[in-house]
């Protein structure tokens, strides 16, 4: 090559990217870091790692540095803010409110904005986050067919054969931490629940995406709760996802569209609040507000609808609770879920709701409140991390001596299973109103309805008796069928 082709070779220009557009993360949130660090030994990724760059503060002096035009967005800088599981564990201890949240939240609109996909990634990514999962119909066909799949004793062919070590590690890791598919589904239909007895409230029941496939059985122990309770449920149709998995990878537009729908349909149902069962969506929905400030039409909708939300964890305490007489003979620890307990600051109601049930012991696991490795997509996109942080998770629980685990969000109760199913622990995961609706089921009713001056034996209650009968038999056979 001479010297003139040689300097006649076009030099690449390096174009940086930098945060943009109105869901830029704001600056008066980044600069109340005063990077004091006391929010390091609350951050799990932190903890696993020690470094700095996988802390909160680490993880703000980056966006800082991409604010001020020292860095540009990159992969290199993608990553640190990936491994970030949004538990928001950091911003419960942070003594100067820095709110991580809307400052991930944010940062991660841009990294979608400027992370670059495969053909296929993108397609995949497209059809998951905007097909699927924005249409309830198709999520319930594909949650119905991994059902099939589970129960129609293929998987345990698929699995005794080598098939699986064919396919590509992601798929094999998804499929090894399946969760058991308990029939029957869940669904938001408009129905109404009336309570046991004279109503003491009206309520609106979110029924969510994931809870309602995954964990019918124990939607359906929400409303037996509710009603043994005094509460007439409504489960109004129209009603769609919360949108948090949408934030969480940040798509905050499809967020706010749900949002918009979510407000709509509950807002018409007129009720006295809007209850919610899982942690994750509880504080999506109570965060409406905030997501909603700008929107001219919808903000003060919003904010009328978030005062409204309440976790079923408060709510119950708040009616109050009609204190459960049926024995449970449990060794019961707690595990907070991140968004209870960071977010919406509820640590003490579903300890009060546990220790109101006849014969259980309450031992206190240590650290309860550190994530367990669920985090949204986490478990997808960042398996190896999440398994670490799960090891840790049931190490801690190994020594409180438990056999039953309550918690509170769908994504802590599956991921805390499959720890189980690694760890090979006899343990049963529970959420905490399903340990209150098995106490109820075991009054003895008549006599308690009697002295209430309650009429007992509706039809619909001597249906649900039967149903939660034959529910309990079919998650018995958990163990057997999603072992591995
Ligand atoms: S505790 Fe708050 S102010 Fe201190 S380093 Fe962490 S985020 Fe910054
Ligand atoms: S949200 Fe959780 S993982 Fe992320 S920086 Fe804060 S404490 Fe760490």
């Amino acid at each position: 090559m001479t010297t003139t082709e040689h300097q006649a070779k076009p030099v690449k220009k390096l174009t940086l990217k930098f945060f943009e557009g109105p869901d830029a993360p704001a600056e008066e949130d980044m600069y109340k870091c005063v990077h004091c660090g006391f929010c390091l030994q609350a951050c799990p990724t932190y903890i696993q790692t020690g470094l700095e760059t996988e802390s909160p503060r680490g993880r703000i002096a980056l966006m800082k540095a991409v604010n001020e035009k020292r860095v540009g967005l990159s992969p290199q800088v993608f990553k640190h803010w990936d491994l970030c599981i949004q538990c928001r564990a950091c911003e419960a201890v942070c003594p100067s409110g820095v709110p991580y949240g809307n400052l991930i939240e944010k940062t991660m609109v841009q990294v979608e904005r400027h992370r670059k996909r495969s053909w296929l990634g993108r397609r995949l990514t497209n059809l998951i986050l905007n097909n699927i999962l924005t249409d309830q119909t198709k999520l319930t066909a594909l949650v119905g067919t991994a059902r099939l799949y589970q129960q129609s004793g293929l998987q345990s062919v698929v699995r005794k054969t080598k098939l699986l070590k064919l396919v590509p590690k992601g798929l094999f890791d998804m499929e090894q931490s399946m969760p058991y598919i308990p029939q029957p589904f869940f669904a938001a239909n408009g129905q109404t629940v009336h309570s046991f007895g004279e109503p003491r409230a009206t309520v609106a029941l979110l029924s969510g995406c994931f809870m309602p496939l995954f964990h019918g059985p124990q939607m359906r122990a929400v409303e037996r709760v509710l009603s043994r309770n005094g509460v007439t449920i409504k489960v109004p149709a129209g009603q769609v996802c919360c949108g948090a998995i949408h934030s969480h990878v940040g798509d905050l537009e499809k967020s706010r569209q749900f949002a918009r729908q979510n407000i709509d349909t509950f807002l018409a149902s007129n009720v006295d609040a809007v209850v919610i069962a899982s942690a994750g969506c509880g504080t999506r929905m109570k965060e409406y507000a905030h997501l909603l400030k700008d929107d001219p039409e919808y903000a003060e909708k919003a904010a009328e609808f978030s005062a409204m939300v309440k976790d079923i964890h408060e709510f119950l305490v708040d009616l109050p609770l009609i204190p459960p007489q049926g024995q449970l003979d449990y060794t019961v620890t707690y595990q907070d879920s991140c968004h209870l307990s960071h977010t919406q600051r509820i640590t003490s109601q579903p300890r009060q709701l546990l220790n109101s049930i006849p014969g259980i012991k309450f031992v206190e696991m240590r650290d309860s409140t550190r994530c367990c490795g669920a985090g949204g997509t986490y478990t997808i996109t960042q398996p190896d991390f999440s398994r670490r942080l799960l090891d840790r998770k049931m190490d801690d629980i190994r020594t409180t001596g438990a056999n039953v685990i309550a918690t509170a969000n769908p994504g802590c109760v599956i991921q805390i299973d499959y720890g189980t199913k690694r760890a090979d622990m006899p343990l049963q995961v529970k959420y905490v109103t399903d340990l209150l609706d098995e106490s109820y089921r075991k009054e003895p009713r008549k006599k308690a309805a009697w002295k209430e001056g309650l009429e007992p034996g509706s039809e619909w209650e001597q249906r649900e008796e039967l149903r939660a009968k034959w529910e309990e038999r079919g998650t018995d056979r958990r163990h057997q069928i999603g072992k591995h």
